[in-house]
């Protein structure tokens, strides 16, 4: 085949960009470690602690080896286990809903918003009732800031008062969005994120942090991280993990950090150009008020009758990737279809499941390519 008439591929994130722009800070950082030889609890992890506390307004960070770490860490430290339900999306990655499970507790699955995809507050409010039917004690909430957008904490937080739940967010996807002016982080007991490569702040590996402003919580958490580590290391006081955030992760993270606002913005921008290079043709996603994103994903509905896979047929064709972000929601995997669902089901997550579709995102989208995106965008919708 002629390689000039095969259209230049486009990544769907382009991690080697962010590289290139960081030079030889990753190296250097990275040699650091080489030469200390701390591998593991070295001096970056506390400086990145540090930094994420600073960034975030939060009092206390904890680092771990992963998003769901994060998430499984705060519900052990809770003791949440046999007996008691915790409240998830359905419509999220698996992670969400899997920590609670691993603990022994019961996911019960609640429906999201048809415009922002994130948990809807009335679909809680019955999945509560729901629980107590089946004889569970409603112990946490987990909102999920889905693709990067805050969900509606002050909401999902009043429910959670009056029904004395505790707030676990998930913003596995949108650490550095914000809500009301408010970086996330402080908006609940405690914020879940994660490091993974693709996420807006990503590392090397896997890794993750939780945010708290509880100090008590803080300290379970650090002792979980190690084992459930008592006064020494060979004191263990409770169950914990392998659950550490290697120093050489967190050298990578203090150098991407510099530049993490700078390229929150340049993604604010992309989301824009798609707005309005495709808000006519195709449902574009939409922030709610006082809600901001980091645009962890760009994801877009079609017209009824559109085919999602002859469009990203299309799309393919002219070397433009595509994602569907989330094929299934949870309630609909084998592994949690027995969980229950808050009663009146889950329509709208089923209905995403059906038509959404992800676009190229990242912050060196580059306006040429991104024209090109959005022709072939239109173009597949109207054939
Ligand atoms: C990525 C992700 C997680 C899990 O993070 P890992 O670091 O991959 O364990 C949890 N929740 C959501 C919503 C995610 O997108």
């Amino acid at each position: 085949m002629n390689q000039h008439l095969r259209p230049e591929p486009v990544p769907f994130i382009d991690i080697a960009a962010q590289r290139r722009r960081l030079g030889p800070s990753i190296d250097e950082a990275v040699t650091r470690v080489l030469t200390h030889c701390q591998f593991i609890n070295g001096p970056e992890v506390t400086q990145l602690e540090a930094a994420l506390a600073d960034f975030s307004g939060a009092q206390h960070v904890v680092t771990c080896a992963s998003g769901t770490d994060a998430l499984l860490m705060v519900l052990m430290a809770r003791n949440v286990g046999r007996g008691d339900a915790v409240f998830c999306p359905s419509f999220t990655f698996c992670a969400t809903g899997e920590a609670v499970a691993l603990t022994g507790a019961v996911p019960v699955f609640v429906d999201v918003d048809d415009a922002t995809f994130n948990m809807d507050v009335n679909s809680l409010k019955r999945g509560i009732a729901t629980a107590r039917k089946h004889g569970l004690t409603p112990k946490a909430v987990i909102p999920v800031d889905l693709f990067g957008q805050s969900a509606d904490h002050d909401a999902i937080g009043a429910v959670a008062e009056a029904e004395d739940l505790f707030v676990l967010d998930d913003a596995a996807q949108a650490f550095g969005a914000s809500y009301k002016g408010r970086r996330l982080g402080t908006l609940a007991l405690a914020t879940a994120t994660s490091f993974f490569p693709a996420k807006p702040l990503g590392c090397y590996g896997d890794g993750g942090a939780i945010f708290t402003d509880d100090a008590s919580l803080a300290q379970t958490l650090r002792s979980i991280r190690v084992h459930g580590q008592g006064s020494d290391k060979y004191d263990n006081v409770r169950l914990g993990l392998t659950g550490r955030l290697d120093t050489m992760q967190a050298a990578i993270l203090l150098e991407k950090l510099k530049i993490f606002e700078d390229e929150v913005a340049a993604r604010n921008q992309v989301a824009e150009r798609y707005a309005r290079g495709l808000g006519n043709v195709v449902s574009v996603p939409r922030l709610a008020g006082g809600c901001t994103s980091t645009w962890a994903q760009y994801t877009i509905r079609l017209p009824d009758g559109c085919d999602r896979d002859g469009f990203a047929a299309a799309l393919k064709a002219q070397g433009i990737p595509t994602a569907i972000y989330y094929p299934k929601s949870m309630h609909q995997q084998t592994a949690y279809r027995d969980f229950p669902v808050a009663d009146g089901g889950l329509p709208v997550c089923e209905r995403l499941s059906d038509d959404v579709i992800s676009l190229p995102m990242h912050a060196y989208l580059d306006e040429p390519t991104q024209q090109r995106i959005i022709a072939a965008v239109r173009g597949a919708v109207s054939t």
